[in-house]
C-alpha cells in the first residue's frame, strides 16, 4: 500500500502500518530488497524489527585515557591516511585520529574506498570499537565510526545506539540510519492495540513512545520499558486467542459420558500392570471431564516411558463404555502402527476392537474399514492424522486423542478441534515443554502430567565418547549382548537429504556387519525400507532374532523393546537434546540396568554443554529448559517443526514473566472485561491472524 493512497489514517501523509517499506525515506529498491531477506516488508514490519542489543555510548572518552582491552566511544578529526596493499591482496587503510589530547591509529580492511573518504573530510567523526594495543601504538581495529554533521544529531555515538541483526550486503550504519528516520517520524502512525484497562494496570506508556525508546533510548530503563510493552503485546494477543478458545469451548454442549465412579478401577484391572499414581490421577482428571457436559479439552503431558498409552487406554475404554467410538491419531505410520498394536494387546482383553488405518493397506481394505467406522462400529480407529482427518466419518465418535510428538503446532490443532464435532480432545504430548513454552503452545488446553515412571525403571546410564574410543563403545556393547541384552546403533543424521541418509545406514551398517561384529546379527531400518519389510525386521528384533538393530532416527519413536539394553547414538552432537532424549528412551524399558552411549566430538562450548547435559539427567523437562537455554527458542523450536508462533519481538526464554503478565490479563479480559473492550481486542485479533496463520474465533 503506498502512503498517498490511504487518506483515512491519521498518520503522517497518508502511512499507515501496512504502507511498504519502500515509501519509507531512504528505502530505495536494492535496500528494501535486503530487508525483505529480514521479513520486513512494511512499516510496521520495520519499526517491530527491534534491535538485538544495545551499546552504551553515551560518553566519549579522551584518547589519553584509552585503556587497551576496553570499548570505548572517542570524537576527533581524521589528521592523516594511508592506504597500502599487503601480499595478500588485502587492503589495508590506517587514518589517524586526533582529539585534541592525542591520537590512535583506525584500521580497516578492504575498503579502499576509505581512503579518499577520510582524506577529504571536514568533519569530526565519532568512532566506537574495542582499544587494542597495536604496532604503533593504541588502535581500533574495524570500529564502528560516523561523521558528524554539523547541524545533524549523530546516532551511532554519543547516545545508547542500538545494534540490529543484519544480512548479507546490509550494513549496520545504513539499518540503523533508516530506522532512525522512521522511529522518529513515523512510528506515530502505529496505533494503540491495547485495551486501555490492561495499558493502565501495566502503566504501559504510548506505543509511539514505546517504539522510540525500544530502538533509540534516552536511557536503558527507557528501553526496557519500551520493550517490555511490545513484547507484552505480542504475547497478550496470542493468549488472547488462546483464551477466548477455551472459553468457546467451555460454551459448547459436548458429550456427557456416563462414568460409573469405580470405573476407573475397572478400567486398570483389565491392564497387565497396575497403574501408577500418576497415571491414576491423570485417569480421574480426565474422566472428571468426560463426564462434564462440555467437551473435553485436555493436555495430557509425560516423558518418555511415563506410560501415556495405558492412560489413553483408559480414556477409550470409558468412552466405548458408553456405545461411542474413539480416534487416535499418530504424526506418523510408525507410530500409528506401534500405538495400533499396542492397545490391541490393552484393549482386547476387555473385547474393545482397535482398526488400523493406515496407508500401505490397499484401497479395498481401507474401505472396509471406513464403511465399518461410519457405520459406528470399530469402535477405535487408529492412523495418521491425515488419514482420520480427511478420509473418516464417524457414526458416533466420543472421543479424539492425539498423539503429538510436537509435530503439530497450535494452529493446526485449533484447525483439527474445529472439525472436531463436539468429541472430546486428548492431546499427549512425549515431548517434554518447559512451563514457558506450555502456556505460549496450549494455553487454551487443560493439563495434567504424569510426574513418574513405572516401577522397577532405573535410569539409563549415560555416558559421552570421542569418536576415537568408538572400539571400546563396540567392546561394551558386545559384552552386553554376550549377557542376553540387545543393541541399538543409531548412524550419524545427515541432514542434507533423505538420500544421503540411506546411503550412509547401509554403508555404516555393511561395516559393522563386516568388520565390528560379524559374527553377530545384524538388521538394518531407515526410511526407505518399507512395510513388510520393515515390519519383518522389527519382529525379527523383537524375537530376539537379532542381536542389533543398526537404524537411522526413524526409531525416534514407535520401537518398545523392552530387551534393548543399550544404545549407541553415533555423532550425537548432529541430533537435538530433545531428540537424543526421545532415542535414549527407546532403552531402560526394563528392570535391567540400561545405556545410552554418545559418540561425538565436541568442537564447540555450547556441543560440549549438550552433551554433558544428556549425561547429567534423564529428566526430559530438565533437557529441554536446558535446551531452550543453550540454544535458543529459535534452534530449538524452529517454527515449522513446533507449530510454535513466530515472534518478533518476544523470547520465549528472555521474557518469560512478560508471558505469564499477559496471560493473566488476556484471560482476565475474556472472563471479566468490558465487553467494548473484549470487542475491540477480537477486531485486532482478525486482523493480525492472517500472520500467525490463527483459525478463525467466533
Ligand atoms: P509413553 O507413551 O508415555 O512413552 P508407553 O505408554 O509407551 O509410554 O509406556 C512405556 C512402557 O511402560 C510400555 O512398555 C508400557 O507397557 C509400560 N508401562 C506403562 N505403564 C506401566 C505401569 N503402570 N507399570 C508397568 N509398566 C507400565
Ligand atoms: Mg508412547
Amino acid at each position: 500500500m503506498s502512503p498517498t493512497s490511504d487518506t483515512t489514517s491519521a498518520g503522517r501523509r497518508g502511512y499507515t502500518p501496512d504502507t511498504e517499506v519502500t515509501y519509507v525515506k531512504g528505502v530505495g529498491p536494492k535496500l528494501a530488497e535486503k530487508l525483505a531477506k529480514l521479513e520486513i516488508h512494511t512499516l510496521e514490519d520495520l519499526l517491530y524489527y527491534l534491535p538485538i542489543r544495545h551499546e552504551d555510548r553515551t560518553h566519549f572518552a579522551s584518547i589519553l585515557d584509552l585503556v587497551p582491552g576496553e570499548p570505548a566511544t572517542v570524537k576527533g578529526r581524521v589528521v592523516g591516511v594511508e592506504s597500502r596493499r599487503v601480499r595478500s591482496g588485502m587492503n589495508i587503510t590506517h587514518a589517524h585520529l586526533d582529539d585534541g589530547q592525542g591520537a590512535i591509529v583506525l584500521t580497516f580492511f578492504n575498503q579502499p574506498y576509505l581512503h579518499d573518504k577520510f582524506a577529504r573530510m571536514k568533519n569530526e567523526i565519532i568512532v566506537y570499537g574495542m582499544v587494542q594495543e597495536g604496532r604503533w601504538g593504541l588502535e581500533f581495529s574495524s570500529p564502528e565510526w560516523e561523521e558528524v554533521e554539523p547541524e545533524g544529531d549523530a546516532i551511532a555515538a554519543g547516545r545508547i545506539v542500538p545494534v540490529y541483526g543484519l544480512t548479507e550486503g546490509l550494513s549496520q550504519r545504513s539499518l540503523r540510519k533508516v530506522m532512525h528516520r522512521a522511529v522518529s517520524t513515523l512510528a506515530k502512525v502505529i496505533p494503540d492495540v491495547l485495551p486501555p484497562s490492561v495499558a493502565r494496570s501495566q502503566r504501559f506508556r504510548p506505543v509511539e513512545w514505546c517504539i522510540q525508546q525500544a530502538h533509540f533510548p534516552d536511557w536503558l530503563e527507557n528501553q526496557r520499558e519500551g520493550r517490555r510493552r511490545l513484547v507484552f503485546e505480542e504475547f497478550f494477543h496470542l493468549q488472547l486467542f488462546l483464551a477466548l478458545r477455551r472459553a468457546q469451548t467451555a460454551q459448547q454442549t459436548g458429550i456427557a459420558f456416563d462414568i460409573p465412579e469405580g470405573f476407573a478401577r475397572e478400567a486398570a484391572s483389565h491392564l497387565p500392570f497396575s497403574l501408577t499414581r500418576a497415571q491414576q490421577k491423570v485417569v480421574r482428571e480426565i474422566y472428571d471431564d468426560m463426564r462434564r457436559p462440555r467437551p473435553m479439552n485436555r493436555l495430557l503431558q509425560g516423558d518418555v516411558g511415563s506410560g501415556k498409552t495405558a492412560v489413553a487406554a483408559c480414556a477409550i475404554m470409558a468412552a466405548a463404555r458408553g456405545e461411542y467410538q474413539c480416534a487416535l491419531m499418530a504424526p506418523t505410520e510408525i507410530l500409528a502402527e506401534q500405538h495400533g498394536r499396542v492397545l490391541r494387546d490393552l484393549l482386547e482383553p476387555s473385547g474393545i476392537g482397535v482398526e488400523l488405518l493406515i496407508g500401505r493397506l490397499t484401497a479395498r481394505q481401507k474401505e472396509k474399514i471406513r464403511k465399518r467406522l461410519a457405520a459406528g462400529h470399530g469402535p477405535v480407529a487408529v492412523g495418521t492424522h491425515a488419514l482420520i482427518q480427511e478420509t473418516v466419518s464417524f457414526d458416533r465418535l466420543g472421543l479424539i486423542i492425539i498423539d503429538e510428538q510436537h509435530r503439530f503446532g497450535v494452529m493446526q490443532r485449533a484447525a483439527l478441534i474445529e472439525k472436531g464435532l463436539m468429541a472430546d480432545v486428548l492431546v499427549m504430548t512425549a515431548t517434554p515443554i518447559p512451563r514457558t513454552l506450555t502456556m505460549a503452545l496450549y494455553g487454551d488446553l487443560h493439563l495434567s502430567v504424569i510426574d513418574e515412571l513405572p516401577p522397577g525403571r532405573r535410569p539409563v546410564k549415560t555416558h559421552w565418547k570421542p569418536p576415537g574410543e568408538r572400539p571400546a563403545v563396540y567392546d561394551g556393547v558386545r559384552k552386553l549382548i554376550d549377557r542376553g541384552r540387545q543393541a541399538f546403533i543409531v548412524c550419524p543424521l545427515i541432514t542434507e537429504s533423505e538420500k544421503l541418509q540411506v546411503q550412509a545406514a547401509e554403508e555404516h551398517y555393511e561395516r559393522l556387519r563386516t568388520s565390528v561384529f560379524p559374527d553377530l546379527r545384524l538388521g538394518l531400518l531407515h526410511g526407505q525400507i518399507k512395510g513388510d519389510e520393515k515390519d519383518a525386521v522389527m519382529e525379527a528384533f523383537r524375537r530376539r532374532e537379532l542381536d542389533i538393530l543398526v537404524a537411522t532416527s526413524v526409531i525416534e519413536v514407535g520401537v518398545d523393546v523392552p530387551n534393548a539394553g543399550v544404545m549407541v547414538i553415533e555423532d550425537a552432537h548432529r541430533f537435538g537434546l530433545a531428540q537424543l532424549h526421545q532415542l535414549r528412551g527407546r532403552v531402560g524399558r526394563s528392570e535391567h540396568q540400561a545405556y545410552c552411549v554418545l559418540v561425538a566430538e565436541a568442537t564447540d562450548e555450547k556441543m560440549r554443554q549438550r552433551m554433558e547435559t544428556m549425561t547429567r539427567t534423564n529428566d526430559g523437562f530438565v533437557i529441554a529448559e536446558e535446551d531452550l537455554r543453550i540454544r535458543g527458542p529459535g534452534e530449538v523450536y524452529g517454527t515449522k517443526q513446533s507449530g510454535l508462533p513466530d515472534f518478533r519481538v518476544a523470547d520465549l526464554v528472555a521474557d518469560k514473566e512478560v508471558l505469564e503478565q499477559a496471560r493473566n490479563e488476556a484471560f482476565k479480559l475474556v472472563t471479566e472485561g468490558g465487553r467494548a473492550e473484549l470487542e475491540a481486542a477480537k477486531t485486532h485479533l482478525k486482523r493480525i491472524r492472517s500472520r500467525w496463520g490463527l483459525v478463525e474465533i467466533s
